[in-house]
């Protein structure tokens, strides 16, 4: 971790900064006067001029809300940055190495050499030029495009969001970047390529790609949706695991865009896909984001919050979460609701009357209906009274009594005593009782819960909850479904799969970047294990930028509660394998033989697949040619792919 910067070095850097030069890229100047440049406010809303620039003093002003001060200070304000962030930034611009108190490396606030950051933010550059330029003009990219035209985008839409199409091929991409200098340690430190044992290869094939930029509108990563039905990797969305620059727990996608009218409407929208951000931005909804293959969680809430400029003496910002009827994204929801009383109450919720999710409902009904939707957004503690009371039939004296009982511990909940009274009234009016019977539910509610989720989720997120109360968690389908059966040790596949979970929870570091997004879900045989893996994929993926603890809670929050006792006795199980003497950790052989293992099961059972539709196509005397030749050589490829992994076992 880097130190302070030398004070020195800051004066350098404010001194060489011109100041007109770094606020021209934001807003636009004219001259006013000698020594005087004026132009449009960028920290309020106004329609005449009252923004003042005086490169000489190196200083700006604006007369209309009071903003000023040095070129350092407009671009922690601009960016939304931290000083140390602001100065560095600079100081990359001006190609200044900076020195820092503690006399430690020259690094950058990530921990990166300044000079590698920007090599990686580069790298990305290209490949985003090189995807989006694919999508365009490839023939073999038309499913790409007529995803997107099917979804109501077109080619201008595409240059707007840098939306790519990733080749098939497995290598074009590493090719076109080496062939522009960067190597392959960049490439796969960048996560834009993975190292097979033929040496690198794209990360992302026959894939719509979407750039993912940090708040100042670097690209630092990809999100990639399957195209292709027989796309061996199953998941629909990949997206860049945790890298030197890419940090999916406070990365949103869009924000670059949206970043300066969550900041002057103090409003944020949080949608759930990157075809929802671009509908949204397309119906006039400017601030929308969407989080890149992770749960919204309490580092998003602090990423927004800086921008929203959510200060304690302001009246309180909006956020407005969307949601299609998906049960995933409302449990999310409501985590965040246990997690943040104030973010609770300054949150909206957004659901479509038919489920429908942004993008579709531009589609279906128009932009004003997303203009709509989110207008009409309820708060989010309506949504979770109504979501908890809808489980109840209402109809009967009984299933009142019991909503009420389940609604009661989230009135309970609510810290501000003043507002309580209120909401006891508007809840007894959803539930039609009394508003005496509500109010004394609401007085008895705080029964000691049994550990859940919900409790845990709030625990760990240092929530403090000192009447111990909380509200009814929303089961998930696996926990309605109840306890899933013991995995079988003896059979020694599954016993491959507990040692590879185990090593994922107790040693994340020694995973390959991607490792995770490249296993198939179905290869564990064991439910309990499926559902775990579920849980580390759900969770991100394998993170040794968080302590071991902390990446064993995140697994946990997103795994069923049925297999958190396993999470937790995986976490902690000796390995069954000798460890490295210097390091007392497993050796690296070891984690690559496990993978390897699992590996081997999924394309057995490809193999086993593709074996039974030959015989299907077989005894068809209609069967197109063109369909058993594609599968003969999917199978032939498959059976190479079982040789070479046992060659490299062996
Ligand atoms: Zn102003």
């Amino acid at each position: 971790m880097a130190g302070r910067i030398r004070a020195d070095d800051v004066a350098t850097v404010k001194e060489r900064s011109a100041i007109d030069d770094v606020i021209r890229e934001h807003v636009t100047l004219r001259p006013a006067g000698p020594g005087t440049f004026k132009g449009l406010c960028p920290f309020h809303d106004e329609k005449t001029p009252s923004f003042n620039v005086r490169p000489a003093n190196g200083t700006y002003k604006c007369f209309g809300c009071g903003e000023g001060g040095d070129v350092i200070s407009f671009v922690t304000k601009v960016e939304h940055l931290t000083f140390t962030e602001a100065v560095e930034r600079l100081a990359a611009k001006l190609g200044m190495e900076l020195r820092y108190e503690d006399g430690g490396p020259r690094t950058s606030g990530d921990g990166l050499g300044l000079g590698r950051r920007s090599r990686l933010v580069e790298a990305h550059r290209a490949a985003e030029e090189f995807y989006t330029d694919a999508l365009l003009q490839r023939p073999d990219a038309r499913i790409g495009r007529e995803f997107l035209r099917a979804r109501g985008f077109g080619s201008e839409h595409v240059r707007l969001f840098g939306v790519g199409y990733a080749p098939r091929g497995g290598e074009e991409l590493t090719r076109f970047l080496r062939g522009k200098g960067f190597s392959d340690d960049e490439l796969t430190l960048g996560g834009l390529s993975g190292r097979g044992s033929r040496g690198a290869y794209d990360r992302f094939r026959g894939r719509l790609v979407w750039p993912i930029r940090d708040i100042t509108g670097d690209p630092i990563g990809f999100g990639a949706r399957r195209l292709f039905d027989d796309d061996p990797m199953q998941a629909k969305y990949l997206n860049t695991s945790e890298t030197p620059i890419y940090k999916k727990s406070t990365v949103l996608y869009g924000l670059d865009l949206a970043k300066k009218s969550i900041s002057s409407d103090r409003r944020a929208v949080v949608v759930e896909g990157y075809t929802d951000v671009m509908a949204a931005h397309l119906s006039g909804i400017p601030e929308a984001v969407a989080t890149c293959g992770t749960a919204f969680g309490v580092d998003h809430i602090k990423t927004l919050r800086r921008i929203l400029r959510d200060e304690a003496e302001q009246a309180p910002a909006r956020v407005v979460f969307t949601f299609d009827g998906d049960a995933a994204g409302q449990a999310a929801a409501m985590k965040a609701f246990k997690e943040d009383q104030r973010w609770a109450s300054q949150s909206f919720v957004a659901v479509a009357a038919d489920g429908m999710d942004p993008c579709e409902l531009r589609q279906a009904k128009g932009e004003a209906a997303v203009r709509a939707l989110v207008e009409d957004a309820v708060p989010m503690f309506e949504f979770a009274v109504r979501t908890t009371i809808n489980r109840f039939d209402l109809g009967t004296a009984e299933g009142r009594v019991q909503a009420m009982k389940a609604a009661a511990p989230i009135v309970h909940d609510i810290r501000d005593a003043a507002l309580r009274p209120e909401y006891i009234r508007t809840v007894a009016g959803w539930l039609g009782v009394e508003v005496d019977q509500m109010r004394e539910a609401v007085r008895r509610a705080p029964t000691p819960a049994a550990p859940s989720t919900g409790a845990a989720a709030a625990s760990r997120a240092g929530a403090p909850r000192p009447d111990g109360s909380e509200p009814v968690p929303e089961p998930t389908g696996a926990e309605l479904a109840g306890a899933l059966p013991p995995p079988n040790l003896r059979d020694p596949v599954v016993h491959a799969e507990r040692q590879l979970l185990q090593a994922l929870l107790q040693y994340p570091d020694l995973f390959p970047v991607g490792a995770v997004d490249e296993l198939d879900p179905d290869a564990f045989g064991a439910p309990a294990h499926r559902a775990v893996f579920d849980g580390i994929r759900a969770a991100g993926g394998p993170d040794a930028s968080r302590s071991t603890r902390a990446w064993t809670d995140a697994v946990m929050s997103a795994a069923p509660l049925a297999v958190h006792s396993l999470v937790a006795d995986l976490a902690v199980a000796p390995l069954p394998t000798r460890m490295d003497k210097l390091t007392g950790r497993p050796e690296r052989r070891y984690v690559d033989a496990l993978l390897a293992r699992v590996h081997e099961v999924t394309l057995a059972r490809q193999v086993a697949d593709a074996m039974s539709a030959m015989r299907r196509l077989g005894s068809d005397p209609d069967a197109d040619p063109t369909v058993t030749r594609n599968l003969a050589a999917r199978l032939q490829d498959l059976q190479r792919q079982q040789a070479a992994l046992r060659e490299e076992g062996a």
